[in-house]
């Protein structure tokens, strides 16, 4: 099917290049050139705007990286609200519950139709097709964007009313924001004791503390001192911080996501937004006054 695809960054590239090679036609636009070269040389048209994107196709993708940008893209000046061709604008941003609702109502004075479909799963995932998709909109459009949905990954239709696809996004990014910042914790701990990182990753692994930080991040970018993972610091501030505002907003006690609120923030305040998120190891290891590397390996 012919659909447009605004934001090529560490998510939407791959994922854009998948919808090339699974024979859908693309029409991309980035506010980087950079990121449209590549496909443009895979086949894709490129538009100079959002709204020039929904002039063109009637289902439009987005993978945009804040709150204000995905309200910008969709709605205001330039935005694909003033696209003539438009039917239907998927969003696979993570933007909490609140403003996905925003978007579709707005979107809907113009007969617009808005799909949350937030991802899950990392950059790997976006590159080899098994994020796990969460869907939410009406039954009819979902029905339209499902192949190409699958194209990502495992397609999970959450429910039909706005933004409860971004509801169980924000519990999923939760939990794997809390392994992150516990594992990190519990392995400086150790270190600091004089265990090796590196098996006690391994114990862990073959016991009941195992986790996405265990199996995947340590590993492959924490002992290994690369902290390089693909997933930005600010990211998953913005993804805790909403996962706070949307507990508090519905009355459920938030106490371990405040906490681990708290560790994001610092991570950002002393990395920076554009860190890798893996760097929180980092925030740890300076408070702790250890190092947590492969045994022997100095970072
Ligand atoms: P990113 O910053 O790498 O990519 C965002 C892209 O949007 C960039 O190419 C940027 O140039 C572009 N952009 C910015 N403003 C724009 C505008 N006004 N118009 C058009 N393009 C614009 O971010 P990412 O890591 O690809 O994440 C994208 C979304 O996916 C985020 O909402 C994130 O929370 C979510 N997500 C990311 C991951 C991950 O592992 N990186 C995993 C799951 C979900």
């Amino acid at each position: 099917m012919d659909i447009g695809f605004i934001g090529l960054g560490n998510m939407g590239a791959p994922m854009a290049r998948r919808l090339i090679e699974a024979g859908h036609k693309l029409v991309v636009y980035d506010t980087r050139n950079d990121a449209v070269a590549p496909l443009l040389a895979l086949g894709a048209q490129v538009a100079s705007s959002p709204a020039d994107v929904a002039d063109r196709v009637e289902t439009v993708m987005a993978s945009l990286p804040s709150l204000q940008v995905s309200k910008k893209v969709a709605l205001e000046e330039g935005g694909v609200i003033h696209g003539k061709r438009i039917k239907r604008f998927v969003d696979l941003s993570t933007t909490g519950s609140r403003v996905a609702a925003e978007i579709c109502a707005v979107l809907a004075k113009k007969n617009i139709v808005q799909i949350d479909s937030p991802v899950s799963g990392g950059v790997g995932g976006a590159a080899k097709g098994t994020l796990a998709v969460m869907v939410s909109g009406p039954q009819a459009d979902i029905d339209v964007v499902k192949d190409a949905l699958n194209v990502f990954g495992t397609v999970f239709v959450i429910g039909h009313k706005p933004g409860m696809a971004q509801t169980m996004k924000l519990a999923n990014n939760f939990l794997s924001a809390t392994a992150m910042a516990a594992t990190s914790e519990a392995v400086a701990m150790g270190v600091k004791a004089g265990l090796d990182p590196a098996v006690m990753i391994d114990v862990i692994n073959a016991g009941s503390g195992r986790n996405t930080a265990t199996t995947g991040k340590f590993p492959s970018t924490v002992l290994t001192r690369t902290f390089d993972y693909g997933f930005t610091t600010a990211l998953m501030l913005k993804d805790v911080r909403l996962c706070v505002e949307e507990a508090r907003g519905l009355g459920v006690p938030n106490a371990v996501m405040s906490s681990v609120l708290n560790e994001w923030e610092f991570t950002n305040t002393e990395f920076g937004g554009d860190s890798d998120f893996t760097a929180i190891v980092k925030m740890i290891e300076r408070r702790a006054g250890v190092v947590v590397g492969k045994a022997g390996k100095k970072p």
